[in-house]
């Protein structure tokens, strides 16, 4: 990695340079869609998406108030409505059979969040798109590298919706130094039109054919991440071993749920989230032993000062307000020490004992 920042450095190239472009090759083939656009951050990645697919002024988008502010925001942020859809208690993804009914005239997109790592229910939710007509933004910022079986295609994330979004964020499964993000699809016009909109609207330098923006992941950024991608799959091999440890020795618990893995479905573990109606306790007491943990995500975005002007009230969402009042995430990362995870187990026993 140190090489890599230095030839890089060295070459003087420091934005859309080669390192860009072997990064975007290479996530393509990992993820196996034909073209990956490399963008300043996650967030720009769905804004992009939502400008690309022309989500404007009088659209809805669909998806869920259990997730990160930035899905939600990007919606909002292109004058279109954010519908927000209530999560199915078990995965913490958005519940394919209450989409329908959320269904208007004016709808456009669904964008279903790939929460902790595990993959929405994509088999229902690519039918439901495909039965009226919707375009599918996969949010898979917390999910490079989980799957999930579906009938015909491969079932990567990342490589089912019309366009598809990756966070680079630090903390991610594969985290850069700094912001990036990345918009995968097998759609060219639109690989095309991503291309130029994050560079002002240009193909070529100073000639500029609508207007666009600057959001560009740099070359800094694409070394690191170059570096890193080798050893993504490990990682989140290491992930699920810690995950698989910690579910055998805590599912047992009574008053504590381990994530429940559906059927069919590679989960990368970005989280291990447990829930409790006793999690503030429990946040309390781990942190009196050294041990941190934290809430994605305390208050749901239907509930958040920012999204009031959409008229939602208390109750709106029973699952998704259930899950912010009880999820707690446990530490868990490729490097976290065999003798660490068992002190996580020891304290967590002995707090519910
Ligand atoms: C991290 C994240 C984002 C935003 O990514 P940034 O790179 O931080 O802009 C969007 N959605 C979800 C679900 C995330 O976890």
């Amino acid at each position: 990695m140190d090489k890599a920042i230095f030839k890089t450095i060295n070459s003087g190239q420091f934005i859309l340079g080669e390192n860009l472009e072997n990064l975007e090759n290479k996530i393509a083939k990992l993820v196996g869609v034909r073209y990956a656009v490399g963008v300043n951050s996650g967030t720009d990645a769905l804004f992009l998406s939502m400008k690309a697919l022309g989500i404007k002024k009088g659209d809805e988008v669909i998806t869920t108030p259990f997730t990160f502010i930035s899905t939600a925001e990007v919606i909002a942020n292109c004058g279109a409505k954010p519908v927000f859809v209530d999560i199915d208690p078990q995965t913490y993804n958005i519940d394919p059979s209450k989409i329908e009914r959320a269904i208007t005239q004016k709808t456009k997109a669904i964008i279903p969040v790939h929460l902790y790592g595990q993959m929405a229910d994509m088999a229902s939710i690519l039918k439901i798109a495909k039965r009226h007509r919707l375009k599918v933004v996969e949010d898979a910022a917390q999910a490079i590298g989980s799957k999930q079986k579906i009938k015909k295609r491969g079932g990567l994330a990342g490589s089912l919706g019309n366009l598809n979004c990756f966070s680079f964020f630090p903390t991610k499964n594969l985290g850069a130094y700094g912001d990036a993000g990345m918009v995968t699809t097998n759609n060219k016009q639109l690989a095309e039109k991503l291309i130029s909109m994050r560079n002002h609207g240009s193909k070529r330098k100073y000639y500029y054919d609508f207007l666009g923006y600057s959001t560009r992941l740099d070359e800094l950024q694409a070394a690191i991440l170059l570096a890193k991608i080798p050893h993504i799959k490990s990682w989140n091999k290491k992930r699920r071993e810690i995950a698989t440890f910690y579910n055998k020795n805590l599912s047992q618990i009574a008053g504590l749920t381990v994530p429940q893995i559906t059927r069919d479905n590679y989960h990368v573990f970005h989280q291990y989230t447990i829930r409790t109606k006793r999690r503030d306790e429990l946040s309390r007491y781990l942190k009196k032993e050294g041990i941190p943990t934290t809430t994605y995500y305390p208050e749901p975005l239907h509930l958040q000062p920012a999204f009031k002007y959409l008229g939602y009230r208390k109750n709106a969402f029973p699952e998704s307000e259930r899950a912010s009042r009880e999820v707690i995430s446990l530490p868990l990362y490729p490097e976290l020490k065999g003798q660490d995870q068992i002190k996580v187990m020891d304290a967590i026993k002995s707090f519910f004992k």
